[in-house]
């Protein structure tokens, strides 16, 4: 991914977490200064920003990697078939975007030709995703697909070693599973994203 020194993308990450909490007081201002951003070079080429939707104090918040063509077409996340498996698989444990779980990426742009997001886009981005969760309070936090859950939990681990545990971030539990779009791809590994969903509700129950 061609990552640069981490201190000085924390130390980027921090000054715009700053400016952002300095800007931004709540949902409101935050709504407004994600469609506003210039910070990263991906503004030049979205159609839209994608901020997130679902429960804004939902106890559940889900993230994944950054929109597709889809989403920057019509400005929510997670939309089209994997969107569609997505909120069957929510559907199954009582969970939806319409009443108690929140949805989001790290990145609110997207990348062209959906590339993997940049670290020094990541590091632009992140303060906005830092704010939602301190908006929503979530209980739990699942990172969905490798580059979300390599980029909140700052490590080059795979997923398959990172499954099945609780880790930590921005001071709540976070669970991994595979990305939606993924499981379109690999149907064999449905059942194991299925299991981390059971282990994040059997988490979420113990909190
Ligand atoms: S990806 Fe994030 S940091 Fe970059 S322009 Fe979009 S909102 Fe701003």
């Amino acid at each position: 991914m061609g990552l640069g020194p981490v201190w000085k993308l924390r130390q980027q990450a921090v000054v715009q977490q700053e400016k952002i909490q300095g800007e931004a007081g709540g949902w409101i201002e935050l709504k407004q200064a994600v469609p506003a951003c210039t910070a990263c070079g991906l503004h030049k080429t979205r159609t839209q920003t994608v901020f997130g939707v679902g429960d804004e104090n939902a106890d559940w918040l889900l993230v994944g990697e950054a929109p597709g063509a889809e989403e920057d077409r019509l400005g929510d996340p997670f939309v089209g078939q994997a969107g569609r498996l997505l909120d069957a698989m929510l559907g199954a444990i009582d969970l939806s975007r319409e009443k108690n779980v929140y949805i989001c990426n790290v990145l609110k742009c997207r990348p062209p030709g959906n590339r993997n997001p940049e670290p020094d886009e990541v590091a632009k981005c992140t303060p906005f995703l830092l704010r939602q969760i301190e908006l929503i309070g979530p209980k739990l936090i699942v990172a969905m697909g490798r580059f979300a859950a390599q980029t909140l939990l700052n490590t080059d681990a795979s997923i398959a070693s990172l499954r099945g545990r609780v880790h930590q971030y921005a001071g709540r539990p976070l669970i991994v599973t595979y990305h939606p779009a993924y499981l379109l791809r690999n149907l064999p590994d449905k059942s194991k994203a299925w299991a981390d969903l059971v282990f994040a509700r059997r988490t979420m129950a113990g909190l």
